[in-house]
């Protein structure tokens, strides 16, 4: 039961725009499977690149932009490794292709360095061992990537085994079984580090940095940094040294236009947000649409060590192997990622798995739809937690998932979370024989872009986050409140009925009217409503459908209004309620020379009296209906019941000339129809008497 913005946007131009926050982790995400689409597409090859069967050349390049964009002296430095590296390769025998492999593993083995902070990168000293840790999980999440990348598996072999020997320096045993590449790889890296300046240290001329390395208690290879003796000597020291050549070669991966550094920034953001997920969860994996893995993190090896998860292969049930209650295997349905492909939602389970003992062993699956801006599913990302030992600390991971069903910007539910909670509630209206119904109110900005346009789009940004603050105040805690798409929002009203979610829409609606929404911008804003109830006959999408109409209602009827929709009703349920309408408006002042407690007390009785409505109350404004509208908002011909709404804000008080202890209050009133527009003469008339009754009742003693 998908709810997709197409479906409830059918009827209603312009469509919700999505959300243009750069931080939302579903479009990062995105970026990331856009990236590695390009590895498996075959337009992106070129049989002439010798590189092709290792790398997609597209690839290599976005890859190596985004290492330049986040620290470009990390791009020097890997060109000149890459270039020591086949120096000394060479001197060992090597030949083309194995050549090739050993260039690009020392280009790409800092990848991991795009996510380091740079009060880690630039660190002067030894790492503390939680930065330690830090700059690990990066190298993790940067073989995850490379991996992603279809990048040929001896490349990343290298990589991994030379990121291992930096970790471990001085482990003999992992040494003896490294490949002579990564020993080449170390050496290079090392080698370079010591010939140049550091934040903690002065550079090494190549003399003293060779006899350093010599003397290293890191396992270094002494045959390798022979060989790197005997390159320096035969001309490699002068390469290296040729400085224009470095500066030409690094600008073929410098991010020229914009784009590119659109591209690079959002590679950056990916790593950021892996290695959120590499240091919370036990693992993790994407997937495209059609259940392709696109990336899987190497903890899964951990996790589920009897499956081999591969990118560029589907994904299938086999691969976890979950067993029902009797040990039989569970069913496609029954895995959350299923579900989400099947519901656009979120879905959470602990499966159970077989163990080395007798006992299962329990492991949860957490999967989250990735939607583009249309709410098309373009993914899947599924984050595993093994419970019997899970490395992770709990709040953390409760954090983590409550900002995953949040909307970054406004701190609202997302999209995917309302849903959750809409399905819910439908769920609840079935079990009790839809005896306790709900309300749900779509919410959409009036005219919104101009904001953007006359201010900016962080301006625009405030009012969203400000909207989100007033509607916060204004909501009972059972409504949930979120973001569906731009700025658009959907509350959800358990156990009301459309009559009073009408009433709580107009409410909201009148304190959007009157806020400031931005303390430091004079920025005023409206909001147009459309309200429906659940209904025996509905569906969830059925629902949120009617109330998506009675906000096109809403904005066609001129906006800063409510709408709503009866359901079985749509040919007639035009009608339009308790919003003011059209520009019908009459306005008084008058002068009270009372104290301010007695005025509203005689306000408290004019209300009662008058059977009107308390609308809103505030410090110094009261907002009434009198008269009572027909459901269809007739407006109906008998003079006294005529509906209208009253708004009564009362000025500061002066003290008055006559007596000392008495107060002048001014008092304005702005009384307008409610219901369907009546006709101009007519309303006059209904107005005046009702301000006319409201002064003698106010000024009688
Ligand atoms: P209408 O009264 O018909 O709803 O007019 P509108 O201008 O509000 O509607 P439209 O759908 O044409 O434009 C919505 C605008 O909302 C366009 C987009 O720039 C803006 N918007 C959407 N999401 C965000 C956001 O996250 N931040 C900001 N600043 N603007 C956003
Ligand atoms: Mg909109
Ligand atoms: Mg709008």
């Amino acid at each position: 039961m998908a709810v997709t913005t197409e479906a409830v946007n059918r009827d209603r131009s312009p469509p919700a725009a999505p959300s243009a926050h750069p931080a939302d982790s579903s479009r990062i995400l995105l970026t990331l499977i856009t990236l590695l689409r390009q590895a498996d597409d075959p337009t992106e090859s070129d049989a002439d690149d010798p590189y092709q069967s290792l790398v997609r050349p597209g690839v290599l390049r976005s890859l190596l932009s985004a290492l330049h964009y986040r620290d470009a002296a990390t791009i020097y430095h890997a060109r000149r490794v890459a270039l020591t590296c086949v120096g000394i390769a060479r001197e060992l025998g090597w030949e083309d292709h194995e050549l090739r492999v050993i260039e690009l593993a020392a280009l790409l083995h800092d990848i991991g360095k795009i996510g380091v902070p740079d009060s880690i990168l630039r660190k002067p000293g030894t790492l503390s061992p939680d930065e330690a840790e830090l700059v690990a999980q990066n190298q993790c999440v940067g073989l995850t990537i490379l991996q992603a990348c279809r990048l040929h598996q001896d490349v990343v072999t290298l990589i991994a085994q030379a990121a291992r020997a930096s970790l471990a320096p001085t482990d003999t045993d992992a040494a003896a079984d490294r490949h002579q590449g990564a020993r080449i790889l170390s050496v290079a890296d090392m080698y370079d580090s010591l010939v140049h300046d550091q934040s903690y240290r002065q550079h090494l001329s190549h003399s003293a940095a060779v006899t350093e390395l010599l003397e290293s208690d890191r396992q270094l290879d002494r045959n390798v940094i022979a060989a790197l003796r005997r390159w320096l000597a035969g001309g490699g020291q002068s390469l290296l040294g040729d400085h224009q050549q470095a500066v030409e070669a690094v600008r073929a991966s410098a991010p020229v236009d914009a784009t590119t550094v659109g591209q690079a920034s959002a590679l950056c953001n990916a790593f950021a947000y892996l290695y959120v997920l590499e240091s919370l969860y036990d693992a993790y994996y994407l997937t495209d649409a059609d259940l392709k893995l696109v990336v899987c993190s190497t903890g899964l090896a951990r996790v589920l060590p009897t499956a081999t998860f591969t990118p560029g292969e589907p994904w299938s049930r086999r691969l976890i192997g979950a067993l029902d209650a009797v040990g039989r295997p569970l069913p496609d349905s029954a895995y959350p990622l299923h579900r989400v492909v099947e519901t656009s939602q979120s879905h959470c389970s602990v499966l159970k798995l077989p163990g080395d003992t007798e006992q299962r062993r329990e492991i949860e699956f957490h999967a989250l739809p990735l939607h583009d801006a249309n709410g098309r599913l373009l993914g899947v990302a599924e984050i595993v937690r093994d419970l019997s030992h899970s490395k992770k600390n709990s709040v953390l991971y409760k954090e983590l998932r409550e900002a995953a069903n949040q909307d970054p910007l406004t701190g609202a539910a997302n999209r995917g979370q309302l849903e959750s909670r809409l399905s819910e509630l439908y769920a609840e209206y079935q079990q009790h024989r839809c005896d306790e119904p709900f309300s749900v109110i779509f919410l959409d900005l009036d005219h919104f872009k101009q904001v953007n346009d006359l201010h900016d789009h962080a301006a625009g940004d405030d009012v969203l986050v400000g909207l989100v603050r007033l509607l916060g105040d204004e909501l009972y805690s059972a409504e949930t409140l979120g973001r569906y798409g731009g700025e658009e929002f959907l509350i959800l009203c358990p156990g009301t009925p459309l009559e009073q979610t009408v009433q709580r829409a107009d409410r909201v609606r009148r304190a959007i009217q009157n806020a400031r929404l931005v303390n430091s911008k004079e920025i005023r804003v409206t909001a147009s409503f459309g309200v429906a109830e659940i209904g025996p006959d509905d569906t969830p999408e059925s629902v949120l459908q009617r109330a998506d109409q009675a906000l096109f209602d809403a904005k066609r009827g001129g906006r800063n209004r409510v709408c709503y929709r009866i359901a079985g009703d749509d040919a007639t349920a035009e009608a339009e309620t308790s919003a003011p309408v059209g520009e019908l408006v009459h306005t008084a002042k008058f002068v009270a020379c009372q104290a301010e407690d007695i005025l509203v007390a005689k306000l408290k009785g004019f209300v009662e009296d008058h059977r009107a409505r308390l609308l809103d109350v505030q410090e110094n404004l009261i907002a009434m209906r009198v008269g009572e509208s027909t459901i269809f908002g007739r407006w109906g011909s008998d003079s006294r019941r005529q509906p209208v709404e009253m708004i009564v804000v009362l000025g500061d008080q002066q003290v008055s000339k006559r007596s000392a202890s008495m107060r002048r209050i001014e008092i304005d009133v702005t009384v307008r129809p409610v219901g369907r527009a009546p006709d101009p003469r007519v309303f006059e008339a209904r107005a005046c008497r009702t301000v006319e009754l409201l002064r003698s009742h106010l000024l009688a003693d």
